[in-house]
């Protein structure tokens, strides 16, 4: 039994959330992150699937991590290992005409173009199932997450900061194409207990059929290297939302570069 509890804890250490920049609450949280886990790509990659990669959206790179080439690209990967290019942003930004848990008209409100389309209509259906959501954060630029990870290495050290708040560049929101969902209350915005509620039960059966996916599913931690978050939502267009949810897959698996660490 005590094994099944640490296991519990030294699991949900490995992954942090990638939504979040806030600081975790204990400082044990800030301890003993494995240091030898080591990402690798699957050796079983097909050459077409590396090529594809390489080609649509990635330019290989000295170092384990790689800078994506394509970085407008709808079905762009990025993560851990692959990161936007320094100071991308994103030319199309504008505002969805969806409702957020805030008022202002401030640039965690935007998102590109396309999947701010794609957003109106996702929660004008949920709304005719009597769902009623909200937005919490979406598009986050370079400079933002630049300025909130240096803020961090300032109070507790890079290597501290390293753990919980994600290195410019590799942050989801920073494409413009992902945003947190919450319920209209905003009750369990970007918290696990969002798990349970209605809203996310209709995100999960839902959001592919408006070109969304839930881009880190539960049971798909060590394969994304972010815990279960039913409330980040990323677009990739409804034929390849549809096709991944039917073959039950992350963008990582897709693309045959997993499991992501670190
Ligand atoms: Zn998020």
């Amino acid at each position: 039994m005590r094994y099944f509890f640490t296991s519990i804890v030294v699991f949900s250490l490995l992954f942090v959330s990638a939504c979040t920049n806030e600081k975790p609450n204990s400082h044990s949280q800030l301890q003993k992150k494995s240091q030898n886990q080591k990402t690798h790509e699957n050796p079983q990659s097909s050459q077409k699937d590396l090529h594809n990669i390489e080609k649509m959206n990635v330019s290989k790179n000295r170092n384990a991590v790689k800078t994506v080439a394509q970085p407008s690209a709808v079905n762009v990967l990025v993560n851990k290992k692959y990161f936007l290019p320094k100071n991308y942003v994103p030319k199309d930004l504008v505002y969805p005409t969806v409702s957020f848990i805030f008022k202002e008209k401030i640039e965690k409100r935007k998102m590109r173009k396309e999947a701010a389309l794609a957003l109106n209509k996702l929660f004008t259906g949920a709304k005719k199932d009597k769902i009623y959501l909200s937005g919490v954060s979406a598009y986050r630029s370079y400079v933002t997450q630049k300025a909130v990870f240096n803020r961090y290495v300032k109070e507790d050290g890079y290597d501290n900061a390293r753990k919980y708040s994600a290195l410019p560049g590799s942050s989801e929101h920073q494409t413009g194409l992902a945003i947190d969902v919450s319920s209209s209350t905003g009750k369990c915005a970007a918290q696990s207990c969002f798990a349970n509620t209605k809203e996310a039960k209709w995100l999960q059966s839902k959001s592919t059929n408006y070109g969304f996916i839930i881009r880190y599913p539960k049971g798909k931690e060590s394969i994304t290297g972010y815990k279960y978050e039913p409330w980040h939502i990323r677009y990739v267009g409804v034929p390849l939302a549809k096709q991944m949810k039917k073959r039950n897959i992350t963008l990582e698996e897709y693309y045959n570069v997993y499991p992501v660490s670190k």
